[in-house]
C-alpha cells in the first residue's frame, strides 16, 4: 500500500498575533460546527478515494485547532479513525495553543488518536509574548504541558521565536534553556519575518518596531545550536532540532517531496505529482462542503525542471543535505550535468559543503539560506 500524510487545517484563532499572516481567522465562533461538520464530509470523501492508501503521518494544524471543543475535536478524531488506514505506528500530531487547552480538551487528547502535540509558545517572557499578539503566558504553558504528559503524550513540540521587537540575546537563552530542560522531544526555533498585510509590517516600515540587528539575529541562532546541541538535542532542519528518533516525520513529508493530501480550508496538496489548493473563502467552504463539493484551486502539474528545483531547496533545508545520488535516482541524470556551476559557485563561496557524498548547508549557508536556494531555479 501507498504511504501518503494528511494535512488538516483548522482556520480559527482567539485573536491574530500580530506577525501572523496564516489563513486563520478570529472571532468566528458562529462557525466553528458548521465547518467542523464540513471538514468531517471531506475526511470521508478524501477517505473513500483514498482507500488503497496507508497513512503514515497527519498533521492537525491551523490556525488553533485547541481551540475546538472537546466534542469537535472528538468527532475529527473518530472520522480520521473510520475514514482512513491509519498506519500502526502513525505519527498524529495536533498544534495546540495556551490558553485554548483546558483539562476536559487534554483529556479527549490523551484519549484519542493523537500522539504529537506541537504548542505554539513562542517565548517565555510575558510581556513579548504581549507584545507579538500572543494570549496566553508562559505560566499557562507550562500547566499544559505537565498536564498533556500526565494524559500519557510523549512526544511533544514546542515553536519558539528569536528576532523580536525588543527581545535580547540573553533573554531568548534564558527561556530556551527553560524549555530544554523541560525535555520536550521537539524545539522549532524559528526567527520572525515581518510579512506583509499584518500589523508589524506596517509598524515596521514606520520605524515603529525594535528589532534586534542582524548581528543580535545572529548570536540568537549561535546559541540555540550550541545550546540545543549541549541537550542533546540533533539539529535536523534549519529551524527544528529533536531528541534522537522524534524528527517530525510529517515535516520530513515536505522536505522529501513526498505525497500528502490536504484537507480544510486553504489547505494545500501534493499528490500524484499535482499541486493544488482549497479556497480561503470560509463560507464557500462550507457551502460547496453541503454538496459534497471540495474545489481544488490552482492545480498544477510540476514539470521536472520544478521538480528538480524544489528538490534542491527543499532537500538542503535539511542538515543531512541532498544525497549527490539521489538526484541521478530520481530525474535519471547527473546532479553535475544540471547544476555543475552552481554547486561549483556555492562550494566556492563557502555556503554549501560536500560531505560524504551529499551537499550541504554550511553555517553561513543557513544565515543566506534563501541566496542558495534561488541558485536553483533553472533559467529556461
Ligand atoms: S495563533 Fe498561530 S495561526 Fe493563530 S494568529 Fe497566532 S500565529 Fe497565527
Amino acid at each position: 500500500m501507498n504511504k501518503v500524510s494528511l494535512y488538516l487545517h483548522i482556520p480559527f484563532c482567539e485573536s491574530k498575533c500580530y506577525y501572523c499572516d496564516f489563513a486563520s481567522y478570529p472571532k468566528k465562533n458562529a462557525f466553528y460546527q458548521d465547518y467542523v461538520d464540513a471538514l468531517c464530509l471531506e475526511i470521508e470523501q478524501v477517505g473513500e478515494s483514498l482507500q488503497q492508501c496507508i497513512i503514515d503521518t497527519i498533521f492537525i494544524g491551523g490556525g488553533t485547532p485547541s481551540i475546538l471543543s472537546v466534542n469537535q475535536l472528538d468527532t475529527i478524531q473518530s472520522w480520521l479513525k473510520k475514514s482512513f488506514s491509519i498506519a500502526k505506528d502513525a505519527e498524529i500530531t495536533m498544534e495546540a495553543n495556551p490558553g485554548t487547552l483546558d483539562q476536559d480538551k487534554i483529556d479527549v487528547i490523551g484519549n484519542g488518536i493523537i500522539n504529537r502535540i506541537s504548542m505554539g509558545l513562542q517565548s517565555t517572557e510575558n510581556d513579548l509574548l504581549k507584545k507579538i499578539g500572543r494570549i496566553h503566558t508562559f505560566e499557562e504553558f507550562k500547566q499544559n504541558y505537565e498536564s498533556l504528559r500526565k494524559v500519557g503524550i510523549k512526544n511533544i513540540n514546542i515553536d519558539m521565536m528569536f528576532g523580536l521587537p525588543d527581545q535580547t540575546t540573553k533573554g531568548y537563552i534564558n527561556g530556551l534553556s527553560q524549555i530544554a530542560h523541560m525535555k520536550p522531544e521537539h524545539i522549532s526555533s524559528y526567527g520572525l519575518i515581518i510579512e506583509e498585510g499584518t500589523p508589524f509590517y506596517g509598524l515596521y516600515h514606520n520605524n515603529q518596531l525594535h528589532l534586534p540587528d542582524e548581528q543580535s539575529e545572529r548570536d540568537m541562532y549561535d546559541s540555540c545550536l550550541q545550546m540545543l546541541k549541549d541537550y542533546d538535542y540533533e539539529h535536523y532542519e534549519i529551524s527544528n532540532f529533536s531528541k534522537p528518533g522524534y524528527a517530525c516525520r510529517h515535516n520530513l513529508v515536505y522536505w522529501d517531496l513526498k505525497p500528502y493530501v490536504g484537507l480544510g480550508l486553504a489547505s494545500h496538496s501534493y499528490y500524484k505529482g499535482q499541486r493544488y489548493e482549497h479556497t480561503k473563502d470560509l463560507e464557500v467552504y462550507i457551502q460547496k462542503a453541503k454538496q459534497g463539493q471540495f474545489h481544488k484551486e490552482n492545480i498544477f502539474t510540476l514539470t521536472t525542471k520544478e521538480m528538480m528545483e524544489e528538490f534542491m531547496f527543499l532537500g538542503l533545508r535539511k542538515m543531512d543535505g541532498i544525497a549527490i545520488a539521489d538526484f541521478e535516482k530520481r530525474f535519471g541524470i547527473l546532479i553535475d550535468q544540471v547544476y555543475g556551476k552552481q554547486i561549483d559557485d556555492l562550494l566556492k563561496e563557502g555556503l554549501i559543503q560536500e560531505v560524504k557524498n551529499s551537499l550541504l548547508l554550511t553555517r553561513r549557508g543557513m544565515d543566506l539560506a534563501n541566496r542558495v536556494f534561488s541558485k536553483f531555479l533553472i533559467d529556461e
